[in-house]
């Protein structure tokens, strides 16, 4: 099939027939922005995204008053899963993608064509994120974060009791586990698997912002408090990975930590990222999952992008998928597992 429209990568997808800029890491007038990791937003004129995207994005982004009310304005401007809107003559549509709260595939319909922009997709259920939407398509720009056939990742319900076991064992000996998770997202998915431990949760930096994000937005979560000042006993710390190292957290003592990300599963993840443990609980598709997802897209076009694009690519043409790269590299990439 002929792709019937040039699809580019500059700092984010651009469609030039639709001047639709999707993900950009520049600001434009209009970009569809898939959630708001770092590595996936800019300050823009005008967003298309989903309501938790949109006050993730005003968090990070915004103004100091925009950063304000992000936790505390009543929902309703974000464009709901399914929602269309009209971009000159095409129709956009976001979808869950069950990377994060409010995470969303693209779907542009354009003269005849249906084209879908993945964003970052976790296929496996989570409690914190709605789940992953199959969409057919004719052309798919998959992320491949994981597409190397070596990440593959142990079932979560072990991965889920590992962390578990491993805050509870720290307590018992009188040692604070401290978890880096990343703040949007894992964090979150983090506190609620350890809702079951009974511990007391102490969230650091902007991971307890996001957190009451998610509160606003509706998800139930256990209770946690921001860091600073006294860890009540026997508490678990979760920290987003760029604090390791800071003073605050130099100062618990004694203290045991582990790195929790879908890196884990590399050798030597321990480390590589200076914890004593680590946990491959992950908010991607493992590798086989990013081939099932493509499979059930039944897209005759594939262009894979990020992470190990062209891995991905070669081991798709390989099951006689027409794939090729869109890109093979982003920033950040490696801390947002
Ligand atoms: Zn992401």
């Amino acid at each position: 099939m002929q792709v019937p429209y040039e699809i580019r990568y500059r700092r984010g997808v651009h469609l030039p027939a639709l001047d639709l800029w999707i993900d950009a890491r520049a600001g434009r007038d209009l970009a569809v922005v898939s959630h708001a990791h770092g590595d996936h937003i800019a300050r823009h004129r005008r967003s298309i995204c989903t309501e938790a995207t949109r006050r993730v994005m005003a968090l990070r982004t915004g103004s100091r008053r925009r950063r304000r009310a992000a936790t505390a304005e009543p929902p309703g401007v974000g464009l709901a899963f399914g929602e269309e809107v009209e971009h000159r003559d095409a129709v956009l549509s976001l979808h869950p993608a069950g990377h994060v709260l409010g995470s969303s595939q693209v779907l542009v319909s354009h003269r005849g064509v249906r084209l879908v922009y993945s964003g970052d997709i976790k296929l496996r259920a989570a409690h914190t994120a709605e789940p992953l939407e199959h969409i057919e398509c004719d052309v798919l720009i998959v992320e491949a974060t994981f597409g190397r056939p070596q990440f593959r990742f142990p079932p979560t319900d072990a991965v889920v009791r590992a962390i578990s076991d491993f805050c509870l064992d720290s307590v018992a000996a009188g040692v604070t586990p401290v978890l880096f998770a990343y703040s949007l997202g894992k964090g979150q998915e983090v506190l609620s698997h350890l809702a079951g431990a009974g511990l007391p949760v102490v969230l650091c930096g902007s991971l307890f912002t996001v957190t009451e994000i998610y509160r606003a937005m509706g998800v139930r979560l256990p209770s946690a408090q921001p860091c600073g000042g006294t860890l009540p006993p026997g508490a678990v710390v979760i920290c987003p990975p760029h604090l390791r190292g800071r003073s605050w957290v130099e100062r618990i003592s004694p203290r045991r930590t582990a790195y929790i990300s879908g890196w884990a599963v590399e050798r030597g993840a321990c480390l590589r990222h200076g914890c004593d443990a680590a946990f491959a609980l992950s908010d991607h598709a493992d590798f086989d999952e990013l081939l099932r997802y493509v499979e059930r897209s039944r897209a005759q076009q594939v262009y894979t992008l990020f992470g190990f694009a062209e891995d991905l690519a070669h081991q798709l043409r390989r099951r006689g998928v027409r794939a090729e790269a869109l890109a093979a590299s982003r920033q950040l990439e490696l801390g947002l597992g």
